[in-house]
């Protein structure tokens, strides 16, 4: 595959949301000379203060995403749920990368599933479940407990249950919200061993570059923890690697993807969740590899060559997130946070923290990833929420 002609600075690059991950991409862009515009329903998203203009428009708009297309050389996207006709229009004008498959794929668990079985990859035994008659039938083939998942617009553990006795099922449809009929993933629940996350960018010529593999900690459904490279063997590593780099030539994907995977403890790697961007289990690299994903993501959508992804230091991130009632978000702590030289702060400018709102994170680099985790969780300790006043 040849590489498609480069995009070179000072061009801009438009992104489909403006969140956190959003800004992240748009200050490695930035550093590299390039303009950034973005979409979002929010006019001060965490992006909004480090991009060119904001489209203010809701991720279904097609008129406010074609605004943002004629001002910009490509379109990337920050999140899965941007609405199918919306990347198409916007396709129509302007390269989208990492495309439009790999949407359609990622948003919908149920498609997920199929694709990535369909790649030769293993995912949790399912079904696909539309009355609380065919979810009874699961749990008799799957057995208890089994997670059910609404398929389409999850994330942070909402929009998912766990049933543990045929007596959760009886209202389980109606706590998710969803009308009779809609079709429900059902999926046994896994005791891993671990959970991992291989991130891996693939350039417009096809070359594909991993990461190291990540090991993740969830609570709640919302990742705390991430740490790599991940203490495994290194045949674990291999093969997450492998699934990772098959999954983006399989989606024929140009940018970055990430696979959440479960390490099983007869050491088999199943895949939970594909995300067609950057992730949380990646905000290491900022610091911790020789080229962080934000650039990595922005190099392969503009046509570049990929820079090197290996680790510089064993490296953990802490997830800073938000405590008590919605209020003007003030953070009290980060000179102490900061007082370790290893450690480093990333805030995501939300005016607003509320409990479990991911507002930024720490990343700490170690001699082990034992070590970079605990001066990473200790910075974190030191930080607060000034009370509402
Ligand atoms: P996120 O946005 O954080 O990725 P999500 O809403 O997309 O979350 P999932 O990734 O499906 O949801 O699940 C969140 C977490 O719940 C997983 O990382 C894992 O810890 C747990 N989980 C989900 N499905 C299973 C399963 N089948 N077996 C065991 N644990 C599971
Ligand atoms: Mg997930």
């Amino acid at each position: 595959m040849d590489r498609p002609s480069p995009i070179a600075p000072p061009a801009a690059i438009g992104i489909l949301g403006g969140g956190q991950l959003g800004r992240m991409l748009a200050l490695a862009a930035r550093a590299m000379g390039y303009g950034i515009w973005v979409l979002d329903p929010d006019p001060d998203c965490p992006a909004a203060s480090v991009v060119d203009r904001v489209i203010v428009g809701s991720y279904d708009d097609v008129d406010a995403a074609l605004r943002l297309a004629d001002g910009v050389a490509v379109v990337t996207y920050e999140l899965e749920h941007v609405a199918a006709d919306v990347v198409e229009a916007v396709a129509a004008r302007r390269p989208v990368r990492p495309g439009h498959r790999p949407l359609t794929v990622t948003q919908d668990r149920l498609a997920e599933r199929r694709f990535v079985e369909a790649s030769g990859v293993a995912v949790a035994p399912w079904r696909e479940v539309r009355t609380p008659g065919e979810v009874l039938l699961a749990a008799a083939e799957l057995d208890l407990p089994l997670r059910l998942k609404v398929p389409i617009g999850g994330y942070d553990g909402r929009s998912q249950l766990r049933i543990t006795s045929p007596a959760d099922l009886d209202d389980a449809w109606a706590r998710l919200g969803r009308p009779a009929g809609a079709p429900l993933l059902a999926e046994r629940e896994l005791g891993f061993e671990a959970e991992l996350s291989i991130v891996v960018v693939r350039g417009g010529d096809g070359q594909v570059v991993p990461f190291p593999v990540a090991r993740n900690v969830h609570d709640g459904g919302i990742l705390v923890e991430s740490m790599a490279p991940a203490p495994v063997a290194s045949d674990v590593a291999e093969r997450a690697t492998a699934i990772g780099a098959r999954l983006a030539e399989a989606m024929d994907l140009c940018g970055t993807l990430t696979a959440e995977l479960f390490l099983l403890e007869d050491g088999s790697l199943v895949v939970n969740e594909l995300a067609p961007r950057v992730h949380n289990s990646g905000h290491w690299t900022i610091e911790g590899a020789a080229t962080s994903q934000f650039e990595q993501h922005i190099r392969a959508i503009c046509g570049l060559g990929l820079g090197s992804a290996g680790a510089l230091a064993p490296a953990a991130t802490v997830n800073l997130l938000g405590r008590g009632p919605r209020r003007e978000a003030r953070l009290l702590g980060t000179g102490a946070a900061l007082a370790d030289p290893a450690v480093h702060l990333h805030l995501y400018g939300k005016r607003d923290v509320f409990e479990r709102r991911k507002m930024g994170h720490l990343t700490a680099l170690g001699s082990t990833v034992e070590e970079a985790l605990v001066k990473a969780r200790a910075a974190v300790a030191t930080l607060g929420w000034e009370e509402g006043r």
